[in-house]
């Protein structure tokens, strides 16, 4: 049987790593975030990552734009904290409603390089890939940070990422390269998936569909590492990989909930912290 890699447990050494950096800053760090519309569920996000600031001592501003606000007055906030020197990091809460007009590009271009603590500026993308990143793509490194925790070195491993999105897949793939594995990127369009998956030492899922990897799918022995979220009924969430099934094959594997997703907050509030030391060192 598995071992659990427990996101909650190793969610909770970070911040309090990130609380005792924090409380021996001469000031704080400060995180805005720009919730646009009133969607429950970016509501709950919003909540849950100024409960996290609370907790390590980071101060949050939250700014609420109507629905209906539109670019340009969104790219005005995003200025108007660009230039605030008492604001370290700056995110905006994803998706944005729908039918909401704006340019995605735009958007990720908006934000200070040195304030994008999401790392979606295409600068903060470019020193990921040439491996000299100063802020960390919150849910890979997230995911990282549980392997890490357990021991795990990926050096030599082979790492097979199903999903190859800008906010999951290709970071995860670029952080694992970085960690010296040879990484493979599965997609949509990958043809015999299995055959591939079979052969990873460290399983990454991030396709966003309910129990998509199986049992026959998974090497006797590999670590899984789940980072999809689907909503069931009420409030009830699983992950992308058939827990029940792929648990007793596998060494390590994460749970959902309460793995990768408490992670990303914590990186987050990693990411702040950074953001506001490299803003005071120039
Ligand atoms: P996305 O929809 O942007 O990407 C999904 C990826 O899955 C795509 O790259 C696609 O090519 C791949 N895919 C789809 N069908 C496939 C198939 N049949 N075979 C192989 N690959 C297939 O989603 P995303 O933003 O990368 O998120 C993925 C999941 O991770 C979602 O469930 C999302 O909710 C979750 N997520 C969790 C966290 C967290 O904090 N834990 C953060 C971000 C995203």
């Amino acid at each position: 049987m598995s071992q659990l890699l427990d996101g909650k447990l190793v969610s909770a050494k970070v911040l309090d790593r990130v609380a005792a950096e924090v409380a021996g800053m001469p000031q704080p760090p400060t995180l805005a975030v720009i919730l646009v519309g009133d969607d429950p569920a970016s509501q709950v996000y919003v909540g849950n990552k100024k409960k996290a600031c609370e907790r390590v001592g980071i101060v949050s501003q939250e700014h609420l734009l109507p629905a209906d606000a539109g670019q340009a007055k969104l790219l005005a906030l995003v200025n108007a904290l660009n230039q605030d020197k008492n604001v370290h990091g700056i995110l905006c809460q994803l998706p944005l409603p729908k039918g909401f007009d704006y340019d995605e590009q735009a958007l990720c271009r908006a934000v200070s390089p040195a304030k994008d603590v999401d790392v979606f500026h295409p600068e903060n993308v470019g020193k990921l890939m040439q491996g000299e990143p100063e802020l960390l793509p919150c849910t890979p490194a997230g995911a990282l940070e549980l392997l890490d925790d357990a021991g795990i070195d990926l050096a030599g491993k082979h790492v097979v990422v199903i999903g190859r999105s800008n906010i999951v897949g290709k970071p995860m793939a670029m952080l694992a390269l970085q960690r010296n594995a040879t990484v493979t990127i599965c997609h949509s369009r990958t043809k015999n998936l299995s055959a591939i998956t079979r052969q990873a030492d460290v399983l990454v899922a991030a396709v966003g569909r309910l129990h998509f990897v199986t049992a026959d799918m998974v090497k006797d022995g590999a670590v899984v590492v789940d980072v999809g979220i689907n909503r069931l009924e009420g409030r009830k969430v699983r992950g992308d990989v058939d827990f029940d099934a792929v648990a007793p094959k596998c060494s390590w594997i994460t749970p959902v909930p309460g793995g990768v997703g408490p992670m990303t907050i914590s990186v987050l509030m990693k990411n702040t912290l950074a953001a506001a030391k490299l803003q005071r060192r120039k």
